[in-house]
């Protein structure tokens, strides 16, 4: 039977896939190895791979990356130690007749969600994963913008602070991603607990358990979600006055805080945006951790059916 293969690689671990048409019919996960800059990886999955054909036919392989991808293929990626890995090139060395897809990790989320979870109704949204850091997608006329680099959708670089506040990964100050993600909350209400009362002083500081405390009404909390979500509608108001989406299409860890969040946010947002784009629609991932796999694959059966109709 004829199987694609979709790939999402975090820093952490590799998330395989094996489909027929578009029915994940197996999945597993093998550690991430990043001895040695990360040169280990390719060839563990070319290893899963082989392992997991088990006679089928394999004709495409989509590979979701933490990094932005250049013409398709060259990825730099600081989370896998890559600096200008031709991902494309040598998994078509390994495999030459298949198709093969490379893509950032975060729009391979934002096309899984598209064909099989939260945003399946939509044809332009913004996807955006919020979770350690903040990624995003931008999907418009069903099909995924790249841009000229591979980096368009990098919603989690927006500036959203002028006092240069939060050195970011990337090397600017103040991106939306160093105060409205996991980490990013837990810094805020890390200063903002020092000599107050709250039971943010008495447990671990964790993003999901400022969430918790914000539900019940802890106000150093709720001061926290608040700063949370006046950055993050800041700069999904500019992407959205920009790309004028209908849904904006919420995923990652942080969105398990699920309503509470969705609900502020989108008050803030409909506050902050150009008024002819007041009333764009929230939406919760549905994919979860399953949602690189499901766009990798998408996309190398789109390109397959692009073939066919030439
Ligand atoms: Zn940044």
């Amino acid at each position: 039977m004829d199987c694609v293969f979709g790939i999402d690689i975090g820093g952490t671990d590799v998330k395989i896939g094996k489909f027929y048409e578009n029915e994940l019919v197996y999945k597993t996960t093998i550690k991430t190895n990043r001895e040695d800059d990360g040169r280990h990886i390719l060839n563990d999955i070319f290893k899963k791979i082989d392992e997991l054909l088990e006679g089928d036919n394999l004709i495409g392989i989509g590979i979701g990356v933490p990094g932005p991808v250049l013409n398709n293929s060259i990825v730099s990626s600081k989370n896998l130690g890559w600096d200008e890995v031709d991902v494309l090139n040598i998994v078509k060395e390994k495999y030459p007749n298949v198709e093969v897809v490379i893509l950032n990790d975060a729009n391979a989320a934002a096309v899984g969600e598209m064909a099989k979870g939260g945003a399946v109704d939509y044809h332009s949204f913004l996807f955006i994963t919020l979770g350690t850091g903040i990624g995003g997608g931008i999907i418009v006329d069903d099909e995924l913008i790249e841009g000229d680099t591979g980096s368009a959708g990098e919603i989690g670089h927006i500036r959203v602070g002028f006092n240069n506040e939060r050195l970011c990964k990337c090397g600017l100050y103040d991106c939306v991603e160093q105060y409205s993600s996991a980490t990013g909350i837990v810094k805020t209400a890390n200063n903002l607990r020092i000599g107050r009362e709250t039971k943010l002083n008495e447990i671990e500081v964790t993003s999901k358990n400022i969430f918790d405390l914000a539900k019940i009404g802890d106000e150093v909390a709720l001061e926290a979600v608040n700063n949370f979500i006046e950055k993050l509608a800041t700069a999904l108001a500019a992407v959205t006055n920009t790309v004028n989406p209908e849904a904006i299409v919420v995923g990652g860890g942080v969105s398990k805080a699920g309503d509470f969040l969705i609900k502020r946010l989108e008050k803030r947002f409909n506050e902050l945006c150009f008024f002819s784009v007041r009333g764009t629609k929230f939406a919760l991932a549905k994919l979860g951790n399953d949602a690189g796999m499901y766009g990798t694959n998408y996309m190398v059966r789109k390109k397959l059916n692009e073939h066919k109709k030439v």
